[in-house]
């Protein structure tokens, strides 16, 4: 019973995972107006905004001018009402399951954004730094030193690591954005974690952007956020981190 309510609770959730993902970028209000059809303008009515539900009910199709929606609205409704239940499945009914899933969702938005604008909005990892600082202090998973080493430890490798490459290669290789994200990422899960974290990331974007040279051709000259590939890190850190961790401490013996 109470999976259902993790799932339909992490479905709404992800509709307005959508909004903000809409709208952030250029710099609207998330709370109003309600939404509408980008198409028509025709304000969509409560019970065409179900999330999942009313996607398929209407065939993808907006009711009025029946132009084909995103498919989008509904991925990311699904993936974020996943995430709540695996979180649920992992902390049960907790204070834990709420920070956490704040966690996952703000990394949500901050990858579908800077897929498709290369920025990371500060309005999300800036506030996402304090909630972390503040969480430690009651969540058992993480200390407060922890939580503060962290914070130092991933913005700040960062910060340095992007003052270097600027400094030797004269242009931005990496954002403020980034620098900011893994801050709030290690406030988040801890200075160990931020490490793995950074290490996922980079092995991960590395991987995916030889390949993508190699599909496009080596004069492909798109930047490649790297915010995506900390999210995903991120992620799986939080499920996996202790294991790998020891796995890798069980390696070095
Ligand atoms: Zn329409």
């Amino acid at each position: 019973m109470w999976y259902i309510v993790s799932i339909i609770f992490g479905a709404i959730v992800g509709s307005f995972l959508n909004v903000c993902i809409l709208r952030l970028p250029k710099e609207e209000s998330i709370v109003w107006p309600g939404s509408h059809c980008p198409q028509c303008k025709t304000p969509i009515q409560f019970y065409d905004n179900i999330p999942l539900v009313s996607y398929m009910l209407l065939k993808g199709r907006c009711r009025h001018c029946h132009c084909v929606i995103s498919f989008q609205y509904p991925l990311i409704e699904g993936i974020t009402a996943l995430t709540s239940l695996i979180l649920f499945m992992k902390f049960g009914p907790s204070l834990s399951y709420l920070f956490y899933f704040l966690f996952v969702a703000a990394l949500i938005v901050v990858t579908v954004i800077d897929l498709y604008h290369q920025i990371i909005p500060d309005v999300i990892s800036l506030p996402g730094i304090g909630v972390g600082l503040l969480a430690s202090l009651i969540l058992p998973q993480l200390t407060f030193l922890d939580s503060l080493k962290g914070l130092i430890l991933g913005g700040g490798s960062l910060f340095v690591v992007a003052t270097l490459y600027q400094w030797l290669f004269k242009r931005e290789g990496m954002g403020g954005g980034d620098v900011k994200l893994l801050a709030m990422i290690g406030a988040f899960l801890g200075w160990k974690a931020v490490i793995l974290t950074v290490l996922l990331g980079s092995l991960i974007g590395s991987i995916i952007g030889i390949s993508i040279m190699i599909l496009k051709g080596k004069d492909f000259k798109y930047a490649i956020p790297f915010g995506p590939f900390l999210s995903l890190g991120a992620v799986i850190a939080l499920f996996y981190g202790p294991s790998l961790i020891n796995w890798y401490l069980y390696l070095n013996r």
